[in-house]
């Protein structure tokens, strides 16, 4: 098997370095990550520069843009040949409930998922990366089983979080719907040394929708969460209701 890793936090992130060493136990890795951080960036593509990718060494390059970029100009040309799987990861921080929208983790497996390719995201829901060594084991006995199972269905990316304890002390894995997610007070507003207004998104206060069953309880509760994401946003629901407003032009 051949397997394509990226990730949000850049090449020289530790995340990546333990996604990688795990995924070679199902085959050949190559790397391709941001040459930087490039976390929160979505899903965006660098359409109006150029995208520059230098070797590191064998099975290494980095890319001066972001997740998205680097699997699309992995795939489109620097791999000798189409991988088999792309895994997004480790990334340092939780991609849970409404984050899977704004994170470049994810957003990395998305686009091999668009690519038609088999994709995981991996995140370790801690704000310090402490635990994170501590799962190589796991991921390599977890990885595989994904893989066996994986006849993932089209337009499917599954996305992991792991708990931000020891791999030792998780009580299992549990298959989980996104939970819902609140932030008050992450806008700050403030005033530049000259005078003029500026401001800044992040920080604040979380508050958590989280019921049995999502992602954020089964974190919470000490077990790996593993959800299937679909790329399909269509409500399909309530086609029927919206085509009832009889909407005329
Ligand atoms: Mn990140």
């Amino acid at each position: 098997m051949f397997i394509l890793c990226t990730n949000d936090d850049g090449y020289l992130a530790p995340g990546i370095g333990i996604l990688a060493d795990a995924a070679r136990s199902l085959g050949e890795v190559h790397v391709v990550a941001p040459d930087r951080e490039q976390s929160a960036t979505s899903h965006s593509l660098t359409m109006h520069f150029p995208l520059r990718a230098r070797k590191v060494r064998d099975g290494v390059h980095h890319v001066d843009g972001t997740p998205t970029d680097c699997v699309a100009l992995a795939v489109g040309a620097l791999l000798e040949r189409r991988p088999d799987l792309v895994v997004s990861g480790i990334n340092h921080g939780p991609n849970m409930g409404e984050d899977v929208l704004y994170s470049g983790t994810v957003a990395g497996a998305m686009e091999a998922t668009i690519l038609g390719i088999p994709a995981i995201a991996v995140s370790y829901a801690g704000r310090e990366a402490e635990h994170m060594a501590s799962y190589a084991g796991l991921l390599e006995t977890l990885l595989p089983q994904l893989v066996r199972a994986g006849e993932f269905p089209r337009e499917t990316l599954l996305n992991i979080n792991l708990p931000p304890i020891p791999a030792s002390e998780v009580r299992g894995v549990q298959v989980t719907r996104l939970a819902r997610r609140v932030y008050l007070d992450s806008l700050t507003k403030a005033l530049d040394p000259n005078g003029k207004p500026y401001f800044w998104i992040g920080g604040g206060e979380v508050e958590w929708n989280a019921p049995e069953g999502t992602d954020f309880h089964a974190i919470n509760t000490g077990h790996v969460s593993v959800t299937p994401l679909h790329l399909d946003l269509t409500n399909h629901a309530l086609l029927a209701d919206v085509a009832a407003w009889d909407l005329r032009v």
